[in-house]
Order: C-alpha cells, then structure tokens, then sequence
C-alpha cells in the first residue's frame, strides 16, 4: 500500500472512477475550483477506449481511430486549452470506402459521395440523403425517435441499409442495425461532415489522454471495487483501502458503473441497467510491407463477409503508425460473430481475421509478421430503443447525487466528443456543488 496516497486520502473533494477520455476530461474540469481532485484508473495506463499500443515500431490504436473537425466542439475547445493548434493534428487526407463487388468503392462519407455513389446507384444515392435527414441533435439523439436503424430504413431503397448504414454502423460502431436505434447514429453521421476533413493524432490516439493526465493527479493500477453513497458523500473502496469523497464521478461503461455503485437512486439504476455495450474485437496485423488500397479504411457490409466489418489500412492513416518500409492493418470483426470471437484463444482469432481478410488486402497471409489482438467487453454503447426512451429522465436528473457520471453512453453516443463533453459537464456539476458540499 503506498502510504503517502493513504495519508492523502483523506480530503478529496472529487474522486473519478476510470482514466479514460471522460473521466480525465471531468477532472480536468473540477480542478478549475482549486479543489482536490483524483482519477483512479484500474490498467497501468490512461486512454481507455483511445489508447494506443507501441510495438516494435508500430503504433497501433486499440480503440478509437480518428477525429472530424466538424461536430467535436468541446474536443477541440479542450485541445485550444491543452495549447494543441489544429496543425498538430493533421489531416488524414484519404477516403473511406465501401466493398461491393469485388473492389472497394471510395466515397463514403464524401462531400461527392452523392455523386460518384461509392458503390450506390442513383435512386438509393437520393433515398441516402433523405434517410440521413438533417436537425439530428448529439445532445437529445431521442429527439430523433426511438426506431431501430432496420426500421428507420425500411422505407427506403434497400441498398441504403445493406450498402451504406449496415456497415458504417458495424464497421465504425459495432452495432447491429436490427437492435440499435437509427437516432444516436443519425445524429453523429449528420454532424461530423466528410471524411476529407478527418484528422489524427499522429503520436497516437492517446495524445489528448496524456495531455491531461500529465496535468492531474492520476493513479494508474487502481482498481475500484465499490462506491457507497452516503448522507455526507461518498466512499470508494480501491483495493485494499477505502478512500472518502465529496463527490464521485463513474466515468467507467454503464456496465460497470451498475456493478461498482453499491446503491444508485433505481431511476438511476433504471437507465445504467437498459445501457448496454456491444463488445468489440479488432485484430492489428504488423506487415514487412505497406499493403496498397484506394481507401485507408474500408467498411465491409454483412452481405460480403459474415467475419470482417472493416479496415483499416493504419500505414495509410498517418506515415507514423508503421516504421519506414513496413505496414499496419486493423481488422475490426462483425459484430455478429465478435461474442463468440471474445472467447477464443488470441492464435485463433488473428488465424481467422487475416485469412478473411485476404480477399480484401490481396496478398496480406505473406506480409503478416505479427498480430496483436484486442477485445473490447464495453466496446461501444449499443444505444437500444428501451435505452433512448429513458436516457433524458436520467440525464434531466444528473448532478442531484453525490455519484454523478460521464461517458460516451450517458448521450447513447459511440465517439470520444460525447465521452468529453459529458465529462466536462461532470466536471463543471462537481464544482458548482462543491460549495454547498463543504
Ligand atoms: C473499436 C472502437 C473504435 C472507435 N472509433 C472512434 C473514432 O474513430 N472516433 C471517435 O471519436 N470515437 C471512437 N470510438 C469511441 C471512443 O473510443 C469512446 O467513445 C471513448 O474513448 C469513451 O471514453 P470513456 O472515457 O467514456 O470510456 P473508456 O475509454 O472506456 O474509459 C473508462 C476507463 O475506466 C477504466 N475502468 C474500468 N473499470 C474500472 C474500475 N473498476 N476502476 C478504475 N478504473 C476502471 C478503464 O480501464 C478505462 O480506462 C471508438 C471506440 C471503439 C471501441
């Protein structure tokens, strides 16, 4: 036990479960009053589900794998305040591609997309437009209705489910159209713009994480077993101590969040039970050489492959992510077939990703030197109509107890804007309350 962390214990105005995007950005946020804030993070490093792994070389993000300039406000307000100027985060400047019949198809997520059809004909190119729709709000994704993305569609050409939504929503989300709701999905297409204006961090997309964890206090291998709310505060157990609390912030899954808060209000309760996540798996192949594709990420519809949803050819993302001369390809695998994936031995996985990849990257078996396989458990927030139908009675009720919460999944959102956004808030709330708490 690290006596000097015991003897500080004491007085913690904010406590943060998890160091991921959310939780750092709420500490960030809460150490604006002066108060005493710490995150307790339970793996040895911060970033969550936006780490990166550094291997011989390579540099491989296990989770998320860009950023648009458009729709992530509250990212780039905390990048401004970091000192990061957009030129440190530059452009990918590729395409996005669609696979149908036996080639990929750039344009999705193209400002000519609509044009050139990235593989879509004419009529579900117009049907697309309308399908997408516009007014989407990332902040009230239920404003939108609660429709599944199947339903949403089924008044629609059929290629803009099997051929457009299908697989952006698997390959980026690792949704299944037929149990997420269209809305969440719709209202972070309609606000992110196009691909051309996507960008990346080009030392990894932990790059924000470290930032402000260099600027915190944060104790990484700290796993918290419990949180008790009580009449003065709060209590967590981490470890084998227990650490005392003005106030908790559960910026870990919905999941989790329900398994560590020993006695959440049952509205509360209510919502984190309907949150559930979709696992993730991903496979990061190191090549001896960079494989060549029109499209530096290609999204694969069910219709095509029942093992691949999408890759994404890093080498093509930024020049960094592979030594000189040498590649990087990440295979994210259907998400039908990824509980069973989650099972299986790392060999096995790798084994049956590369070669149903290989029809994609022609000659990928040769080039492979070594795979590194990730399993997310809380991959991304499935957002399910019973979820959307309760999310604005939890979050109307937000700040009222002395266990608040941050993540990508209190919006029902799958990207890192809603996990900042929602930790900043959590942040600002821990200090509003500050006063009447001490
Ligand atoms: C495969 C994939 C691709 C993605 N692609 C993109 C993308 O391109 N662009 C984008 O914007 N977003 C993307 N996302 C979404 C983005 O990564 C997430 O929305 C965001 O990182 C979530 O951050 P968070 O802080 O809410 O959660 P997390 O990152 O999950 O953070 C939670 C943290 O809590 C820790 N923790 C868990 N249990 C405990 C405990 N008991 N005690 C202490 N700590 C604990 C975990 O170790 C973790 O570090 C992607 C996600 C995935 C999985």
């Amino acid at each position: 036990m690290d006596l000097d962390r015991d003897d500080l214990d004491g007085d913690l105005d904010v406590a943060v479960v998890g160091g991921g995007i959310a939780g750092l950005a709420a500490a960030h946020a809460a150490r604006a009053s002066g108060g005493r804030v710490r995150v307790f993070e339970a793996a040895d490093h911060v970033g969550g589900r936006m780490s990166t792994l550094r291997v011989d070389g390579f540099l491989a993000d296990t989770g998320a794998e860009q950023l648009p300039e458009r729709g992530y406000d509250a990212t780039w307000s905390l990048l401004a305040e970091l000192g990061v100027d957009r030129a440190d985060v530059p452009l990918i400047g590729r395409r996005v591609g669609m696979w149908r019949g036996g080639r990929v198809r750039p344009g999705v997520a193209d400002a000519l997309g609509l044009l050139t059809g990235a593989g879509l004909g004419l009529r579900a190119r117009l049907d697309a437009r309308r399908a997408l729709g516009s007014g989407h709000d990332l902040d009230r994704p239920e404003d939108s209705g609660t429709a599944t993305v199947v339903e949403h569609l089924a008044r629609y050409h059929r290629d803009v489910l099997e051929y457009l939504l299908q697989p952006v929503v698997s390959g980026f989300f690792g949704w299944r159209p037929e149990r997420s709701a269209a809305g969440p999905a719709l209202a972070l297409l309609g606000s992110v713009g196009t691909a051309s204006t996507w960008r990346v961090y080009p030392d990894g997309m932990d790059s924000l994480a470290r930032a402000l964890a260099d600027r915190l206090d944060v104790e990484t291998s700290a796993r918290v077993n419990e949180v008790v709310a009580d009449r003065d505060g709060a209590r967590l157990v981490v470890g084998g101590r227990e650490v005392p609390a003005r106030r908790v912030v559960l910026a870990v899954p919905a999941p989790v969040a329900l398994d560590l808060h020993a006695n959440p209000p049952e509205r509360e309760a209510e919502f984190l039970r309907a949150c559930t996540f979709t696992p993730v798996v991903k496979v990061h192949l190191l090549l001896d050489r960079p494989l060549p594709s029109a499209a530096y990420l290609v999204t694969v519809p069910r219709a095509e492959s029942d093992v691949v949803s999408a890759i994404a050819f890093d080498h093509l993302k930024h020049p960094g992510r592979a030594p000189e001369g040498k590649g990087l390809l990440t295979v994210i695998a259907n998400p039908v077939l990824a509980p069973r994936l989650a099972r299986l031995p790392d060999a096995d996985v790798a084994d049956m990703l590369t070669r149903a990849t290989e029809k994609f990257a022609p000659g990928l078996g040769e080039a492979v030197t070594g795979a590194l396989v990730h399993r997310f458990r809380h991959g991304l927030p499935e957002a399910t109509p019973r979820a959307l139908g309760l999310r604005a009675g939890f979050d109307a009720a937000l700040g009222s107890s002395t266990v608040d919460y941050a993540g990508d999944w209190v919006l029902l959102s799958p990207c890192s804007e809603a996990a900042v956004r929602t930790g900043l808030r959590a942040g600002a709330r821990a200090v509003a309350r500050r006063g009447e708490l001490v």
